[in-house]
């Protein structure tokens, strides 16, 4: 027997404890124990109640991930559970750190629930794309009634003990730091007053009053159109609330399990599971050691306080940071400065954080023209206008100030880092840490290696990323690093078949229907046009709508108009500047279908993918899956353009690009590396150069 299990008896009680780090998950190993530790003491006559508990930082916290897809070695989870319900005395749960998923499948299964204040529990699996499959849907909602199951399980939100104690999901809180004997204590309590042996699956009357109330569910579903969209399990987890509310307990579960198989089954699910792992995999990169020692980073210099130098301040003062702000003149900093309270005071606003939040995060300002101010700064980022010389001049300006092994970050989009490097006499601290607009709420920080960037630098950049709650992908110099340049590529394609008479609102509808959540066009409208097309001195489409005074949404609308309720309808005077700009350019008209319109978006983009990986600016494929995702918002269902590639076949996929190549020209060749794949039947989602 494996030493993970440990069963003491102490006075009546039967203590079984396991112990598997990390995070006791529902392997094989603990499930094996679990039975083992629960029988010995169900079998001792001598014992009147069993306490369940956990050593290490947490109770149960999920199923064993990795056993997904395989088959489940006996005993399964669903036996274990089974077993635990069935015992004829009183099995406690004791709970401290997350019950999660299983862990509180199980958890439901015992006869009583004891928890410390600070522990959670929840039924997360929806954000894997799954359901809880061990009778979680049908038991939740037994205890909190549907309303309250349907929020948590199809929103995957963890609740803390409190609030499971008001909902009656657990019995009891115990002191923080005395569970064990807490629970020992609360065990000889139903002993002595005989208290019933409590089976969930047996307290139908919450279930029973929603009966012949379907609005619950519809309300449930309308509420969350939006935020479920594409998504299948949100759906599969109302129709198992549905089959606890309409059907006995057994039917219940039966219906659970063939609703579960589905989305185990399906591409939806895959995506999510791979996205849960590739997020895990961007901070590993192949020649920098995990324990490679970080700077130490406390104050924060930005220059630039414009669009995204307010947004990547914020990050910082989110964490307690101080930051330097430095603008070229008094005027640019009151502007940048106000942005940024305004945005906080809105935050406030909505109840996300408090007046003295606000007051908080604002006293660690210290706006400024001078750049002596930067010299306390131990990393100093640089977000002015997109222009090499002026970058160049910045550079040279803080290599002269800042404080030896200060980390000095560009936050350019597309110039080259190792050129902004060679103005300092320091290249082996410069790097790129490239946000998102708006960078205080985008996910994506993209941190740049340069040619000479040092390790430490590189490994302190993404280390902060995660810090402020960025999801870090490495990437190499090159033009527009990962996220801007694979998605660049769609962008040309939109514009290009808008040109050749496609509708851009049928473009717009593809782009959307495929997940995204607005298409190319209603971005533009949205960004802005003057911001899209400010560097273009070609005459262009938005050139042209900006000439005429239609920025989009901020201003007389753009390729859409827009009434007061923000409803968009194409506009004649876009399609006008479409059809005068395709006649000047002498474009041939070419209509295609919705199949073609995606194809010619998105197959570009896994192309253009396979160019990063061949040229090294992506480490693996999944960094440009999670780029896209986070940067861009590509929907998390599909698994980003590499993943998705894979789904659809890469055979296809380059014969679609061949034949696009012949009707359109070389844009569409396919890259070598990805033809190799697909005539090596390989897939590129698991493409890595580590
Ligand atoms: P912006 O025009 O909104 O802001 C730039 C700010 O820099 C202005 O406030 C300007 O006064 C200030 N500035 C210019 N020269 C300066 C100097 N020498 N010293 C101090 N301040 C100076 O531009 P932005 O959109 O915030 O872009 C800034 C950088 O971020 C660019 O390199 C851009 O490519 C990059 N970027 C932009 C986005 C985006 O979506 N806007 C996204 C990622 C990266």
């Amino acid at each position: 027997m494996s030493d993970l299990l440990k069963t003491e008896f102490n006075d009546g009680v039967g203590v079984v404890t396991i112990d598997s780090p990390p995070v006791n998950a529902l392997g094989y190993e603990v499930r094996r124990g679990i039975v083992n530790g629960v029988k010995r003491c169900a079998e001792d006559a001598a014992i009147k109640a069993i306490v369940l508990v956990c050593a290490g930082k947490t109770f149960f916290a999920g199923a064993d991930i990795s056993e997904f897809g395989k088959p489940m070695k006996d005993p399964s989870l669903g036996d274990v559970l089974a077993f635990i319900e069935d015992v004829r005395k009183p099995v406690i749960a004791a709970i401290h750190g997350t019950a999660l998923g299983g862990g509180l499948e199980l958890a439901l299964c015992c006869h009583y629930r004891i928890a410390v204040p600070s522990a959670k529990v929840g039924l997360p699996e929806v954000n894997l794309g799954l359901l809880p499959g061990a009778g979680g849907t049908q038991r939740l909602p037994r205890i909190v009634g549907p309303e309250i199951a349907l929020e948590l399980i199809a929103t995957g939100r963890p609740i803390g003990a409190r609030e499971a104690l008001d909902y009656g999901v657990i019995d009891r809180l115990a002191d923080e730091k005395s569970l064990r004997n807490d629970a020992e204590a609360f065990a000889r309590e139903l002993v002595r007053s005989s208290a019933p042996l409590v089976r969930v699956r047996d307290q139908n009357e919450k279930v029973v009053a929603a009966r012949g109330k379907p609005e619950i569910f519809t309300e449930f579903r309308k509420k969350n159109a939006k935020a479920f969209r594409g998504f299948k399990a949100p759906e599969h987890i109302v129709k198992c609330v549905e089959a606890a509310v309409d059907l006995p307990f057994d039917e219940g579960v039966k219906r659970e399990r063939e609703l579960f198989m589905e989305l185990m089954a399906s591409v939806e699910a895959a995506a999510q599971r791979y996205v849960f792992f590739a997020e895990r995999q961007t901070s590993k990169i192949p020649d920098i050691p995990a324990d490679t020692p970080t700077r130490e980073i406390k104050a924060v210099g930005v220059i630039g306080a414009g669009t995204m130098g307010g947004g990547i301040a914020m990050n910082f003062l989110n964490i307690g940071a101080p930051v330097t702000l430095v603008e070229r003149n008094a005027e640019a900093l009151d502007r940048g400065v106000g942005v940024i309270r305004r945005n906080y005071e809105a935050s406030a606003r909505k109840g996300k954080m408090s007046e003295a939040d606000v007051e908080k995060r604002m006293g660690l300002i210290r706006a400024t023209t001078d750049y002596a101010d930067l010299s306390g700064a131990d990393l100093i980022i640089e977000a002015v206008f997109e222009t090499m010389a002026i970058k160049r001049d910045v550079f040279g300006q803080i290599d002269r100030i800042a404080k030896r092994g200060a980390i000095l970050a560009t936050n350019t989009s597309y110039l080259n880092i190792d050129e902004i490097a060679s103005a300092t006499t320091r290249p082996q601290d410069v790097i790129g840490m490239h946000f998102f607009s708006p960078a205080n709420v985008m996910p994506l920080l993209e941190v740049v290696r340069g040619a000479r960037s040092a390790k430490d630098a590189v490994q302190t950049a993404m280390a902060l990323g995660k810090r402020i709650g960025k999801t870090p992908v490495l990437a190499r110099v090159g033009h527009g690093f990962i996220a801007n340049r694979v998605m660049t590529v769609r962008g040309r394609e939109a514009n290009q078949m808008a040109l050749q008479g496609v509708s851009p609102a049928d473009i717009d509808r593809v782009i959307y229907d495929y997940g995204f959540a607005m298409g190319p066009f209603q971005m533009m409208d949205l960004v802005g046009l003057d911001v899209i097309g400010r560097d273009s001195n070609v005459k262009t489409v938005a050139s042209e709508l900006v000439r005429r005074d239609r920025l989009g949404q901020k201003k007389n609308g753009g390729y859409y108009d827009y009434d007061a309720d923000r409803k968009a309808t194409l506009s004649p005077i876009a399609l006008q500047i479409i059809r005068e700009v395709a006649e000047e350019r002498g474009v041939e008209q070419v209509p295609a279908d919705d199949d073609e319109i995606l194809a010619r978006l998105l197959f570009p983009v896994v192309n253009e993918g396979a160019k990063v990986l061949a040229e090294g600016i992506a480490i693996r494929a999944s960094d440009i899956d999670i780029a896209c995702i986070k940067g861009y918002n590509w929907p998390v269902y599909r698994g980003g353009p590499m993943f998705w590639a894979d789904t659809i076949g890469l055979k296809t996929i380059v014969a679609r690009l061949k034949a696009f190549e012949r009707r359109f020209g070389e844009a569409f060749a396919p890259s070598p590396l990805l033809e190799k794949l697909a005539a090596d039947g390989k897939r590129i989602s698991a493409f890595s150069a580590a």
